[in-house]
């Protein structure tokens, strides 16, 4: 069967690389993107020239189609805590609003993938999370537009899968790098790659020792792509997708700081409610995607993340961006 498929944030860091999978399908009929360009970037997919590609510069939360979809990619939403923390409210209507719209425009019978992240752990208190972790975020912090978006579109996909079978894929992404991760994006690998090769002076925040799992975005991407459009796979989600390696903050300051002589780490005030650790049981990962694994280590990623932002920033014109 030929497959319509719309991806709502495609022209995003994670969509733009789930666009070029997309694009790789042979059952693929037609592949509508609707991103708003908030945090995304045409520049993410210049290079598309597939006859079955359209584009529509759309919020997610009020785009009309003339037509159903097989299957509905949901990833529009900033996922930076600077980007988000900037705009709530849009952030919960990408979210909430996105879902709730786009759902209107899958055929019966379709499948709605969605992407949601390991922030609805919040701080946690256990370590690898579980999926069946339930998380301890609060809903008045600076984070909740994104945290509590996130859990209220998934309480919404699992409702409307309880009550009309909605076939349902969602992922939690723990924290995502690489090439075409905004210059301006603000979290912690992107802005230090940015700092090391503009002022010198990479930005940590409190002492560093909070960490992360840093998953590279091609083992993510493939991550997803396995779940999102397997037919064979009957979990729903929620599904850890992630590195499972936690590396602390002050590490990869200095490893970044290693690759361009003369630049330096200075300590700033810590951020408020900033989680202390966050690292993926991938235990479900394993059983649902067997032969998947993030097999890309940090200090490989960085350096190639490095050399992409090198030629953006040394040859492109994104400088701008970070005056
Ligand atoms: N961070 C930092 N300096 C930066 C950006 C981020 O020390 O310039 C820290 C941040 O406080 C957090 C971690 O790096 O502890 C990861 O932050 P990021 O924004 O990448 O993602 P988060 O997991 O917080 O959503």
């Amino acid at each position: 069967m030929r497959r319509s498929v719309l991806v709502s944030g495609g022209c995003g860091f994670i969509g733009s690389h789930l666009v070029d999978r997309l694009l790789r399908r042979n059952d693929l009929e037609k592949l509508v993107v609707v991103d708003n360009l908030w945090t995304g970037l045409r520049d993410n997919i210049a290079h598309v020239a597939d006859p079955r590609f359209n584009l529509q510069i759309a919020d997610a939360e009020s785009f009309t189609a003339g037509q159903h979809f097989d299957e509905i990619i949901h990833l529009a939403s900033p996922a930076s805590p600077v980007w988000y923390m900037r705009e709530p409210a849009r952030t919960i209507r990408a979210n909430i609003g996105g879902a709730l719209n786009l759902l209107s425009l899958l055929k019966p019978g379709g499948r709605f993938c969605f992407a949601s992240t390991s922030e609805v752990y919040g701080d946690p208190v256990v370590s690898p999370q579980p999926e069946s972790y339930r998380g301890s975020v609060d809903c008045t912090g600076p984070r909740a537009s994104y945290d509590e978006s996130k859990r209220c579109t998934e309480a919404l996909l699992f409702e409307e899968q309880r009550v009309s079978g909605l076939d349902v894929r969602v992922v939690r992404l723990f924290n995502t790098y690489g090439p075409r991760t905004r210059v301006d994006d603000g979290r912690a690998v992107s802005n230090f790659i940015s700092q090391a090769l503009t002022t010198g002076i990479l930005t940590v925040y409190g002492d560093g020792s909070q960490s992360r799992s840093w998953g590279f975005v091609d083992d993510i991407v493939d991550g997803l792509e396995r779940f999102f459009w397997r037919d064979s796979i009957s979990h729903r989600g929620p599904l850890n997708i992630g590195n499972n390696r936690e590396i602390s903050v002050l590490e990869i300051a200095k490893f970044v700081c290693s690759l361009v002589p003369g630049s330096r780490i200075e300590h700033h005030a810590p951020v408020l409610q900033d989680p202390t650790n966050r690292c993926p049981d991938l235990t479900l990962a394993r059983q649902v995607l067997p032969g998947w694994e993030a097999t890309i280590g940090y200090q490989d990623g960085i350096r190639r993340t490095f050399e992409w932002f090198r030629r953006e920033i040394v040859t492109g014109s994104k400088s701008a961006a970070l005056a």
